[in-house]
């Protein structure tokens, strides 16, 4: 399997360009490095972003619970919830298959699977 180390995408072997436009073809592992860095730091990026704003979207229903009487209506700021969790996850996803890909040295063309069938 090919990792892109651009976007973290897993890809067939037999695939010279991932959907992100990466070629796996004639890559010193300098770039690949970079690219994985990269994409590293936009994963995490994305993952701390999406629980701040989950984190907002939860702060302001316990405060809209909290000022609310008893009886009364109060709102759950699902939208920055559900919003902000989806993009923690999907940048947490992003980092889990970068690390696999970092770990198992599964990137573009080093075919050195030695005896890693399962
Ligand atoms: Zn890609």
């Amino acid at each position: 399997m090919n990792t892109c180390p651009r976007c973290a995408l897993i890809n067939p072997p037999s695939a010279e360009v991932c959907d992100c436009g990466f070629r796996f073809t004639n890559q010193t592992a300098e770039t690949i490095q970079a690219e994985m860095s990269a994409a590293e730091q936009s994963a995490r990026r994305g993952l701390v972003r999406g629980l701040v704003v989950a984190a907002i979207g939860l702060v302001l229903s316990i405060i809209s619970f909290i000022v609310t009487k008893p009886g009364g209506y109060f709102f759950v700021a699902s939208g920055a919830l559900v919003g902000g969790l989806g993009m923690a996850g999907r940048g947490w996803s992003k980092l889990i298959r970068l690390s696999q890909a970092k770990r198992e040295g599964g990137l573009a063309h080093s075919d050195t699977s030695a005896g890693k069938e399962r």
